[in-house]
């Protein structure tokens, strides 16, 4: 067990992004692995969000909304969209990921084809083994537009694809596994089959290197109080490149999407730019706590991120062989290539394992029907906790007999 210990102190020390975790809040009584579903707060948001208050919202009242609130969308979007490999102008933070999926598939799917002239395509192929709400908004989508919904896993979209399909929607990482698709190959093959391509990035933004641009997506979305600490209910962001905002029709044309909101004008008119994929009144202290807590990024470099998240997983893993055994499986993949930022464990108690875990104060949550899952969050978490982690498992698992 020293043996482990000890490495986990090497490679702690060794860790050139160590010194970020004093940017964050955190209760050093606490292993947080959870930060994969809700982020911890960087130290700096709560005196920011008491100058939004008191200052902005107290003083200023409602002389804010020309001085920095109502452009807070793609002002927000503009911080992001380096993070996903976006120029300016093409990511928007507006309501939640359930309602920008909604926004993105209606889109995408009353956009022209990809092919002039291939028309008749009704297909709608969604991740097999999607997070639900996905899944529910994709039929809510297929049925508001006549689609047909055809499930797929991301790597395994050959034989599925084809003349039919019109759009595809898959997600970045599996929640459950933590499983990492390769969004270069899925993207070419949705590509190849004249479909669109739809990526939810809820479980990669913000901790490892996406390219939005450079591969060509067509939209996507995304959660900011996971890997990217904005705060309980932080609203989501949505990609929309600039070669389709013109065609970006979405379903929810609300005055908040308007070309001139405030001429108060009968008809709807979409903006020309980004701005149409909002629909009403931004969550401003939402909004603003994560503007705030985007700046832990700064000057952080997304590949050195993803380095220390595939050892920290690697080094749990490790952890977790040594210590437990075969009395866990391990579902996450072994290849740290093909692993976002989680390790998921399999054990028929799940649920209650996690419960007693949290008793030991290390925070880790459960997925039915038997996965326990744990986020490392590079920025904050230690080679130290993941080791505490596994030992705390062991010793709970013991414990159960
Ligand atoms: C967390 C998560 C969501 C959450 O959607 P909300 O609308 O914010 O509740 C959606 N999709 C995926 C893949 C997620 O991981």
């Amino acid at each position: 067990m020293s043996g482990l210990a000890d490495r986990a102190a090497k490679l702690d020390a060794d860790d050139p992004l160590a010194a970020l975790r004093d940017r964050f809040d955190l209760d050093p009584e606490v292993v947080y692995l959870d930060g994969n579903s809700l982020g911890a707060p960087p130290r700096h948001v709560a005196a920011r969000m008491a100058d939004v208050i008191g200052r902005q919202w107290g003083r200023r009242l409602i002389r804010s909304w020309p001085e920095g609130w109502w452009d807070a969308p793609e002002r927000v979007g503009d911080r992001i969209a380096p993070l996903v490999g976006a120029a300016p102008g093409q990511v928007v933070v507006a309501d939640s990921t359930s309602v920008n999926i909604f926004k993105t598939l209606v889109a995408a799917l009353r956009m022209p084809p990809l092919r002039p002239g291939d028309n008749g395509r009704d297909e709608l192929v969604v991740d097999a083994a999607t997070f639900p709400t996905d899944g529910y908004i994709a039929a809510s989508a297929a049925e508001l537009t006549g689609a047909e919904l055809r499930p797929a896993l991301p790597d395994e979209l050959d034989g599925v694809l084809g003349e039919r399909t019109a759009v595809v929607l898959l997600n970045h990482v599996d929640y459950r596994t933590g499983r990492l698709y390769d969004m270069a190959q899925a993207t070419r093959k949705a590509h190849d089959a004249g479909a669109r391509v739809v990526w939810d990035l809820c479980h990669s933004a913000g901790v490892l290197p996406i390219e939005l641009d450079a591969l060509g997506v067509d939209l996507a979305v995304g959660c900011t109080y996971k890997f990217l600490n904005g705060g309980p209910g932080a609203p989501a962001f949505v990609y929309v490149p600039h070669r389709l905002q013109e065609k970006f029709h979405q379903p929810l044309a609300g005055w908040g999407g308007h070309r001139e909101p405030f001429a108060m004008a009968p008809e709807y008119e979409p903006a020309p730019n980004i701005s149409r994929a909002r629909a009403g009144t931004p969550d401003i202290l939402s909004l603003l706590a994560l503007e705030a807590a985007l700046e832990v990024w700064d000057g952080v470099d997304l590949a050195e991120v993803r380095a220390k998240g595939m050892a920290l997983t690697g080094f749990f893993a490790e952890c977790v062989d040594e210590l437990l055994g075969d009395r866990v499986e391990i579902v996450s993949p072994r290849d740290p290539e093909r692993r976002g930022h989680q390790v998921s464990v399999r054990h028929p108690a799940a649920d209650r394992l996690v419960t007693a875990l949290a008793e030991r104060e290390v925070i880790g949550d459960f997925r039915t029907p038997d996965v326990l899952r744990f986020g490392f969050a590079p920025l904050y978490n230690t080679y130290g906790e993941a080791r505490r982690a596994a030992e705390t498992l062991a010793g709970v698992l013991a414990a159960a007999g």
